[in-house]
Parts: structure tokens; sequence; C-alpha cells
């Protein structure tokens, strides 16, 4: 081999040299872009969402917000789960769902409702035992007062003609404490039908009632129209007036006004009390005119009448102020209709309806 040859050979495997490392640069470049693409799907696939997942967004809240922001985020996320799974169940068995999806929030309310009443009740319990601590204390301290009121008092006269005035629908304070002015002014008594209803607000009047030696009549409670009301609902509208007194007074009313009047036979046999009605009556709830209250009052009554008012009206207390002292210049004795009764000898007995003492 000559010097010639030697070096073309020489050059043949240079260039040969040169083309594979022309092709191994191809490879490995077509290498670098195929594994950077499959880094780039990798990276794609896995990347976090923009959205942050709950967990984060919790913690977002709490540092930023408060807890009452993520108690509300959490109570969502675990409403939802169940609406997952009822969606579920509905395709699964549309019927059965629409009636559990129907059913079960009633009977949670329900119960929910049940657990409320029941909270209610142990406060309202609890009320009530203070307030009759308070009012055992109270009732303590007025012993001598309410001592009283025990009938039948021993100031009437039985020879004087006497009078029951009597005042419905309340106590009402505003107007009762009026009319309770004028007959301690006047050493007067009367009679009240209370209405449980009012009683709820006006015990204090109540108990003010009593204390001056008035006497305590029963109006029901929710001043219902009885005649047509069931045996039950009558002993309701009547216990739970008698309730309310005893729990306010510690005493036992003796009679019942049913609202309205008119007691029929029916009444008669269901209510187990004296019924006691009126033989005057001035409409102070349809004039509410004093001149007209008065004069129908002044002018109308006789010894021995039951005259029915109302203590729910000022005008009524206006004409209160007249009558009053007005009846006792004439010579009348302002009475309870159990002293009324007591003097004139008449026994009062449940399913009879007394309307006056008039002499006979
Ligand atoms: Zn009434």
């Amino acid at each position: 081999m000559n010097d010639i040859e030697y070096v073309k050979q020489e050059e043949t495997k240079t260039e040969l040299s040169r083309t594979q490392r022309f092709f191994l640069t191809i490879i490995i470049v077509i290498e670098c872009v195929a594994l950077c693409f499959i880094v780039a799907t990798i990276v794609y696939i896995f990347a976090p969402d923009e959205e942050l997942p709950v967990s984060s967004q919790e913690a977002y809240l709490e540092s930023h917000i408060g807890e009452e922001s993520r108690l509300q985020t959490v109570g969502q996320k675990e409403q939802r789960q169940p609406g997952v799974v009822q969606e579920h169940a509905q395709s699964e068995h549309p019927e059965k769902s629409q009636v559990e999806n129907h059913e079960q929030p009633e009977s949670e309310k329900h119960e929910q409702q049940q657990e409320e009443d029941q909270e209610i009740e142990a406060s309202e319990t609890a009320e009530a035992d203070l307030l009759d601590l308070n009012l055992q204390v109270e009732l303590d301290n007025q012993e001598s007062r309410v001592a009283g009121a025990i009938y039948p008092k021993p100031d009437i006269d039985p020879d004087k003609p006497m009078i029951a005035l009597t005042f419905d629908d309340g106590p009402y304070d505003p107007v009762t404490n009026r009319i309770l002015d004028i007959l301690e002014k006047y050493d007067a008594r009367a009679t009240f039908f209370v209405l449980g209803l009012q009683l709820e607000t006006y015990g204090e009047t109540l108990k003010r009632i009593y204390s001056l030696g008035c006497q305590i009549g029963n109006h029901s409670y929710n001043h219902k129209y009885l005649h047509s009301l069931s045996v039950e609902e009558i002993h309701k509208e009547i216990d739970n007036t008698n309730n309310l007194i005893r729990e306010i007074l510690n005493i036992e009313v003796k009679i019942v006004r049913p609202p309205y009047g008119s007691p029929n036979d029916y009444l008669k046999e269901v209510i187990p009390y004296p019924l006691v009605l009126w033989s005057v009556d001035p409409k102070d709830w349809k004039s509410l005119n004093k001149d007209a209250i008065i004069s129908e009052v002044v002018n109308k009554v006789e010894d021995g009448d039951i005259v029915i008012l109302h203590d729910t009206y000022p005008t009524t207390a206006d004409a209160c102020e007249v009558i009053i002292p007005r009846l006792i210049e004439d010579g009348y004795q302002l009475v309870t209709v159990d002293e009324l009764m007591e003097y004139r000898n008449i026994s009062m007995i449940s399913g009879k309806v007394y309307y006056n003492a008039h002499r006979k």
C-alpha cells in the first residue's frame, strides 16, 4: 500500500465515523424530544387543578374568613354527599326513592318538632316552678290582706239592699286597675269573670282583685261560643282557666259565666259549676258611651240585681267612677255574687243558672 492509498483509507474511516456521529446525534435529539413529550404528558396528566381542593378551601377560609364560614363550607359539603346517594337511589328505584325522599324529611321534621316542643315544655315548667315559688313568697307576704278576701264579709247588713256588679273578659290591666281603684276608694266589692287568656298576661292584676275582697269567676279560656264545642273542649276551656287561677291564687273557683250567656241544657249538663248570668245589662261593649252606661245602670237597678259590665273598655271605667259612688249614695251595698247569694239564702249548685237574688 502506498502512501496515497493509506491516506484515502484513513479519510474513508474518518468519513464513516462522521456519518455515524451524525446519525447518533439525530437519534439523541429524537430521544430528547420524545422524553420531553413524555415528561410533558406526565406533567399534564398529574398536575393539580387550578381550583383548590376542599381541604385547602377550608384551610383558606379558616385563616381568612373565620370559623363561621368554615362551618358553612363543611355543612354544604355534608349536605351534598347524601344528595348524591339519593340521586343514585332515585335512578335505581324511582318510586321508592320518591316516597323515601318525601317521608324522611317529614319524620325528621316531626322529631325535630318534638325535640323543640320538649325543650319549650321544659323551659315552661322551669318558669312555672319559678313563678310558683315567687307567688308563694308573695302570697305569704300578703297573707293578712288576702285573708281579708274570705267571704262573706262581716260588714254587710242583710236587711239593706245589695247589688252585685260583675266585670267580664279581663283582667285587662289598664281598665281593671282603674275599676279596682274606685272599688278600693269606696270600700266596695265586685265579681270578676276572668279569661284564662288574659291571665297569661295579667296574673298580677288577678292578685290585686282578690286582695281587695272581690270574687273571681271563670269566663272560659278563649271566650269561645261553648255551645258548639265538644264536652272535652268545654272542659278544657273551663279547666285551663281554673288551673291558672289556682296557680296564681291557690283558690278554687266556685262559679262560671259562659261567654255570650244563654246557657242551654247541654251547657248546664256539661259545665260542673253553677252558671251566673245577669239581670241588668247596660251593653257597655256596644254603646261605649259613659253617660248611656251610667243611665242604664243607675235607673234600672234594684235590690238583688246582678249587673254585667266589661273591664276591657275605658268608657266602662269612666262610667264606674260615677256609678259606684251613686249606688252607695242610693243605699246599695256593693257585694260579690257569693255574698249576695249567701245573704239571700240561695244555695248555688251546678247545672243551675242564676240571674239575680231578688227578694221573694
Ligand atoms: Zn265575655
